[in-house]
């Protein structure tokens, strides 16, 4: 995947990341991981994983127990209470910064979609249909952490899958049907909680045809991968490998229904605005000139995004109808960089606080320091995933430090990034 980061602990074997919801073991080898998905896979094949006493095994029936909370797994799990639109915008607000169209769109589309669910089935024969969505915008501006924040606040099974995975479907690539597979990881197994969770494909514009577009220059097959993709969206009973992967006759199989999964996509689709602008006024594309014009133009047009942009793109119509929800994020400017780095519930910042905290260390970070942080982050055009690196990086030394010295406060200045970056030969390659 182009934005998985070289530091961020991944599966040497599916490739997925930490922030990709792997649960990831490092090996003693530089760069080298598995994920337990991946060992549960090889334990299986090796047939240890039906084994009683295995004690992965033993592990997921245990986690199945705890997160079934005394549902059989023949019924469907009620939400307790769906918050409301602005409840779940809300919470939204405490972990990301910006965003504000997506985070209502977003609010109002799960709102509504967990209202259809617990809709009487004898009612008056309207029908609520489901509306999947859909959010464009650069990498690395929120998608999956939105996606993944309202999994946290509805407590349903979640998980996040790649689309460039399916891109070379027929040879090494995997079947669609393996996307759901994480989704029953997820929920333990749990037939009937995983038909009520939410899927969010990321990279969704990597499936796109080879269309109208030249930015698109990897001929990916998208257009059968979309059609096996349509199927999941519109509802289906799907047969879904336990064990992902490629399906192969002996394997038994789970049937999934998908009419009450709810998919998120999302891309970066990358050179839409110059579909956008060709659609409102070619003229458009003349204002970038220089770097403050093009990123006010680039911002303007992504808020004018519509579905026809994404058909030009190369989204087959049929995809794009299953996604009625549609949503833009835009780019992170410099201010948003800086309240990312202390205002979310959980940002960066407050994290080391915390941490030394626990160590009775008082840690504060000067403005200028905060400041310095960002200017890096934009220097090496590395956005907010970049941020977290950097101050890594800033904090190794004090974090190997501080704890067995008698330091009370620790206070960082913009001259102790500097020379912690420049002596760890911080690399934007590296993020
Ligand atoms: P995308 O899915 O759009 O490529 P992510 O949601 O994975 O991007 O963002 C990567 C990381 O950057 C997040 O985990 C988070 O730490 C940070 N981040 C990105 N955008 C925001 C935002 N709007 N508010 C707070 N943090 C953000």
């Amino acid at each position: 995947m182009s934005k998985k980061k070289i530091d961020e602990l991944h599966c040497s074997f599916c490739g997925r990341t930490e922030s990709q919801g792997a649960t990831v073991l490092p090996s003693p080898a530089e760069n080298a991981g598995i994920c337990i998905d991946c060992i549960e896979r090889a334990a299986s094949m090796l047939g240890m994983i039906e084994e009683d006493d295995d004690s992965m095994g033993a592990a997921r029936r245990a986690r199945a127990k705890h997160h079934a909370g005394g549902h059989s797994h023949g019924e469907p799990e009620k939400l307790k209470k769906i918050p409301t639109p602005e409840e779940i915008k809300a919470f939204l607000d405490e972990y990301i910064v910006g965003q504000e169209q997506a985070k209502k769109y977003l609010s109002v589309a799960v709102y509504n979609h967990y209202k259809r669910l617990d809709q009487p089935k004898d009612a008056d024969g309207v029908e609520i249909e489901k509306s999947n969505i859909i959010m464009v915008g650069p990498t690395g501006t929120g998608k999956t952490l939105i996606a993944r924040t309202i999994a946290k606040l509805l407590d349903v099974p979640f998980t996040i899958v790649d689309a460039t995975v399916l891109t070379q479907a027929g040879y090494v690539g995997e079947d669609i049907e393996s996307l759901l597979t994480r989704l029953l990881q997820a929920a333990d197994y749990d037939v009937k909680r995983a038909e009520r969770g939410i899927v969010f494909i990321d990279e969704i514009d990597k499936i796109a045809r080879k269309g109208d577009n030249p930015s698109i220059t990897r001929d990916v097959g998208g257009e059968g991968v979309q059609q096996g993709l349509l199927k999941l969206l519109e509802g289906a009973v799907v047969n879904v490998p336990p064990q992902g992967g490629r399906k192969h006759p002996e394997q038994p199989m789970i049937a999934v229904d998908t009419k009450d999964i709810l998919f998120i996509c999302g891309g970066a689709f990358e050179g839409i605005e110059q579909a956008i602008a060709h659609r409102l006024n070619s003229s458009f594309v003349g204002f970038a000139t220089s770097n403050n014009g093009r990123r006010v133009e680039r911002d303007n047009l992504m808020r004018h995004v519509a579905p026809q942009d994404l058909r030009t793109f190369g989204l087959i119509p049929e995809i794009i109808g299953r996604l009625p929800i549609l949503t833009h994020l835009l780019p992170l400017d410099r201010d948003a960089l800086r309240k990312i780095l202390t205002e979310p519930k959980n940002a960066i910042i407050r994290q080391y606080t915390k941490l030394l905290a626990m160590d009775g260390v008082k840690l504060e970070f000067e403005p200028e320091a905060l400041d310095y942080i960002v200017d890096k982050a934009i220097e090496y055009k590395v956005g907010a995933r970049g941020l977290r690196s950097i101050v890594e990086t800033i904090m190794m030394n004090p974090m190997y430090t501080i704890p067995s010295n008698k330091t009370k406060k620790f206070v960082v200045t913009p001259q102790f990034c500097r020379e912690q970056l420049e002596e760890a030969h911080f690399d934007a390659d590296a993020v």
